[in-house]
């Protein structure tokens, strides 16, 4: 197991690698203090698990997690600080899978980390027949979803979540249900998180933000997927 911790401030750095020290040593912990030279990381090592700061030396995290996106799924929680819930909403619409804020206990940091990865993880895989409707293309064989034949580049958690949209084809899903899937029984509330997710899906789908036709919202009660002409 390989976390890459984004940073430039060491006290940081020196608590996270102290944290799976502590608590989860199979974790090989490694650093940058520079978003470029973290993303340089990425390709290089390929860790599991990014954990990434917003405010770095030569670009923001913003910029990092949009970068890691053109060419990575690797999941990344980012690191805030405390009530900055606009930074959080931005990050998570970014693709970020998750968020820390800044201070945060050994167990905390440990619970996130384990949750992201086995929502990764727990991507369901099966060997039924691909789904194809209009110009969507889910082959579930090979978690690969595809719009007018191009990759939709989908991370694991925003494929988890149109997996149980498409499995439910047709019915409304409440928010308590989807969060519980998709995320576990604790995110239940998290209704915010569901929302960004929901945005990023339907934009990767070319599905309209207006007035979506393929994750339809019924509001206050949940979501529903419609098939594609
Ligand atoms: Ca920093």
């Amino acid at each position: 197991m390989k976390a890459l911790v984004i940073e430039d401030d060491p006290g940081i750095i020196e608590a996270v690698s102290l944290c799976f020290q502590l608590r989860w040593s199979d974790v090989k912990v490694s650093s940058a203090s520079q978003g470029a030279k973290g993303l340089e990381l990425i390709e290089t090592e390929k860790p599991d698990i990014v954990i990434l700061d917003i405010g770095l030396p030569d670009m923001d995290g913003f910029q990092v997690i949009r970068e890691i996106r053109r060419f990575s799924q690797v999941p990344v929680i980012m690191l805030t600080v405390r009530d900055k819930d606009i930074e959080i909403a931005k990050g998570l619409e970014l693709g970020a899978d998750d968020y820390i804020t800044k201070p945060f206990s050994h167990i905390e940091l440990v619970a996130r980390v384990q949750a992201v990865l086995r929502r990764a993880r727990g991507v369901p895989v099966s060997e039924e027949r691909p789904f194809v409707s209009g110009n969507l293309v889910i082959d579930f064989a090979r978690n690969e979803v595809s719009v007018s034949g191009k990759s939709a580049k989908l991370t694991s958690t925003e494929y988890n979540l149109l997996y149980h949209l498409v499995k439910n084809e047709g019915r409304l899903l409440p928010h308590e249900t989807l969060l519980t899937k998709v995320w576990g029984e604790t995110y239940q509330d998290a209704r915010d998180l569901l929302r960004v997710h929901i945005q990023h899906l339907r934009q990767k789908l070319g599905d309209s933000a207006d007035s979506p036709k393929i994750i339809v919202t019924e509001h206050g009660i949940g979501y529903k997927f419609i098939r594609p002409a």
